[in-house]
């Protein structure tokens, strides 16, 4: 269920989901005049997700409360920049609502959560409002609040072009399940694309290769053809546990294991439920942020 709409005491509350999404391949192709990268990805969402509530409040402006302490409660929230450019798009002043959000997504783990926060709240606005927007003008509406919003709005399996806002729908990914594993340690993102300037990128994903999979629908060619060339661009000590973590699940049977977005989270792919159970008891005794999901 995408959208549970509940009605509690009269007053229209909403609760939904916001998925996480991993990058099945992330290729940098080279750096714009505005500053930013041109990226090439294959993007996967999957089921690890915070939960949403939107309720309307008497007067007291937007409000956003989450189970974080150290993540922002105003405007620097996603979730409410979401809400305030979907009021801005549809030419409203802004509401008095209240967003509470539980976070189940790792932050900073290159998994997009904040990013699927503020798609979850431009689904939800758009649908209390009756759905004025289809999904690709909310998707439109999304890239002012970030170049991931776009993608998180549409989800599923997708190419996502430019600053990752230019978006082709894939055939979905076989089903599977899905087992990430988020190390302890901080990536600074501005400085891994400051770092992917300054190398050569030896090695790069086969975005044609990893379509055509998807296309074939073959689990194995995709798993196979997973890459980041971030993860050869990470500091020496976290590289290493990166890959120490895909060594783990594959020894546990993973079909193919990547890093997700500028990291440091590792996933890998499994056909057997078992295989993702057993990978992810192993990882869970190393690393708190071990999740076992399926792709959405
Ligand atoms: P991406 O994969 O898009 O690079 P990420 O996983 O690296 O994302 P996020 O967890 O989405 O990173 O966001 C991290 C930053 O965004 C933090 O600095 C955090 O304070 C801020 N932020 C704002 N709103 C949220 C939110 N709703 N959830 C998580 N982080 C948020």
């Amino acid at each position: 269920e995408d959208f549970i709409s509940l009605n509690i005491f009269c007053a229209p509350c909403m609760k939904t989901r916001a998925w996480a999404k991993l990058n099945l391949t992330l290729d940098v192709l080279g750096k714009r005049e505005d500053g930013y990268h041109d990226l090439c990805m294959v993007m996967q969402s999957v089921t690890l997700h915070d939960t949403l509530t939107l309720t309307p409040n008497e007067g007291q402006g937007l409000r956003v409360k989450t189970n974080l302490r150290f993540l922002p409660t105003g405007e620097k929230n996603l979730a409410a920049a979401a809400a305030l450019r979907f009021w801005e798009a549809l030419g409203r002043e802004p509401e008095h609502l209240d967003i509470e959000i539980q976070k189940r997504i790792p932050v900073c783990a290159g998994m997009a959560g904040g990013s699927s926060d503020a798609a979850a709240v431009l689904r939800a606005l758009n649908e209390l409002a009756g759905s004025p927007f289809t999904p690709t003008e909310l998707a439109k509406v999304g890239e002012k609040v970030g170049s991931d919003v776009p993608y998180c709005v549409l989800g599923g399996t997708a190419l996502a072009e430019g600053r990752g806002e230019v978006l082709t729908p894939l055939p979905a990914l076989p089903p599977c399940w899905v087992v990430a594993c988020k190390p302890d340690f901080p990536i600074s993102t501005p400085e891994l694309f400051a770092r992917i300037d300054s190398c050569k990128i030896r090695c790069r994903p086969d975005t044609a290769g990893m379509l055509e999979a998807l296309k074939a629908g073959s689990l194995e060619e995709v798993a196979r053809r997973m890459y980041n060339v971030f993860e050869d661009v990470l500091p020496e000590r976290y590289q290493a546990r990166v890959a120490e973590i895909k060594h783990v699940l594959i020894q546990k049977g993973a079909l193919g294991a990547n890093m997700s977005g500028t990291g440091p989270t590792a996933f890998g792919l499994f056909d057997s439920e078992e295989a993702a159970r057993e990978a992810q008891a192993a990882l869970q005794e190393g690393y708190r942020d071990t999740f076992l999901c399926r792709s959405v």
